[in-house]
């Protein structure tokens, strides 16, 4: 006899069988993300605790605090965005933007583009200054952009991540006071690993990420919003066009009055915690420092090879460099070698430098001479297998 509570059988279409999940110990040496340490894969698989308990609440206040440490920021809006870099790269936008405000993003390399496509979704009237991507902006670029352009926002990548391009940030913050628009600075992938100084900048927005030099897996995006920026939002005419990412409603989350916004990923924050422990346990100038010497050694090491670095030695960036492809060697065959028989993974080009150039990341728990010493060991013995003629020729 059917019940009031009878149901349809159950479709066994999309049923799998699977074993239990096995993935490799692949070594991360990318554009991200990179290994993370083990003590804070350790901190990840702990048992979840409420989002709201007194011993969370502690936690979250630690995790802050120890954001503005690597980031150098006395900013009271400080706090990780639940979502990967680009949530945090959105709320910068969409916290700041009004409909018709100017924005100028400083192009240089693909993740430029993805900020002047992102404030375009805010209806900013966007404005765009561009320089090759391989090269970095001079202050006199900047000036002139601003007096042409006359922005609310200047929005810039400090390490572009697609060209291994390190943006001098001298001057740039006072310029941006003078000339009366905030500034924003994508630090994706240099906190941790390259100094960054957000207040002695005089920046006023930014965001990262937790997957590089931070040594925790994706999935966290630490958003900061310095004074002046706040000001901006709260003069706001309408609430901020996207509601997860409303700083406004995460403050009273992160702030002191607790009340529930969404429910916090809690693990993910037990690694950033870790992760973010460890940095100051090492030292922002020591983590620095590491990063500089290891990439100084790769640098060498593949020169000595004979092969060229994209970026001119100056502007390079220790979490990442760039490395042209030879002429005559087939550099997706070789990457895809590295990751199939030795369990590395090497990054590609992106956008205008697709089939030029490999990316390799030495970031966070990876920037290490072992890494380095190995890598560079696979480029001497196993490169000239790649290069056209060679498999024809064997
Ligand atoms: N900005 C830069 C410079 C990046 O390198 C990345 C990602 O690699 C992002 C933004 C976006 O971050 P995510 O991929 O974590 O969303």
């Amino acid at each position: 006899m059917a019940t009031s509570h009878s149901h349809p059988s159950v479709d066994p279409c999309h049923r799998r069988s699977l074993s239990p999940i096995a993935t490799p110990d692949r070594l991360l040496l990318g554009p991200g993300p990179s290994n993370a340490d083990p003590t804070v894969l350790r901190a990840l698989s702990r048992t979840p605790i409420g989002h709201l308990d007194p011993l969370y609440v502690e936690l979250m206040a630690e995790v802050q605090e120890l954001l503005r440490y690597a980031w150098q920021t006395d900013n009271r809006l400080t706090l990780p965005m639940s979502g990967t870099g680009s949530s945090a790269m959105e709320a910068t936008l969409a916290n700041t933007i009004e409909p018709g405000d100017r924005v100028l993003v400083a192009v240089k390399g693909y993740f430029g583009n993805r900020l002047v496509d992102m404030a375009g979704r805010y209806r900013a009237d966007v404005r765009v200054v561009e320089k090759p991507w391989g090269e970095a902006f001079a202050f006199e670029d900047i000036e002139a952009a601003l007096i042409e352009h006359k922005p609310a926002i200047l929005a810039m990548v400090h390490a572009e991540t697609s060209t291994g391009i390190c943006q001098p940030m001298d001057g740039i913050g006072d310029l941006c006071r003078k000339h009366n628009c905030l500034l924003l600075l994508d630090t994706v992938t240099s906190l941790g690993g390259v100094p960054v100084f957000l207040d002695d900048w005089k920046v006023d927005l930014a965001y990262s990420c937790s997957q590089k030099g931070l040594s925790c897996p994706p999935g966290l995006g630490p958003f900061t919003m310095g004074p002046r920026a706040e000001e901006k939002l709260a003069a706001r005419k309408d609430k901020v066009p996207n509601w997860y990412l409303d700083v406004s409603l995460l403050n009273q989350y992160w702030g002191s009055d607790r009340v529930y916004h969404h429910t916090a990923p809690v693990n993910m924050n037990f690694g950033m915690r870790e992760a973010l422990r460890l940095l100051a346990e090492e030292g922002l100038e020591q983590a620095w420092a590491r990063h500089r010497t290891n990439a100084e050694a790769l640098w060498a090491g593949l020169e000595s090879q004979g092969l060229v670095m994209h970026a001119p030695e100056h502007l390079r960036l220790p979490t990442l460099t760039t490395v042209r492809i030879p002429e005559g060697v087939d550099g997706k065959a070789f990457t895809q070698h590295l990751l199939n028989e030795h369990g590395i993974e090497v990054g590609g080009g992106l956008g205008t430098l697709a089939g030029k150039i490999w990316r390799i990341g030495l970031m966070g728990y990876n920037s290490k001479p072992d890494n380095v010493n190995r890598l560079l060991n696979l480029f001497e013995t196993e490169l000239p297998r790649f290069r056209l003629g060679a498999v024809a020729a064997a």
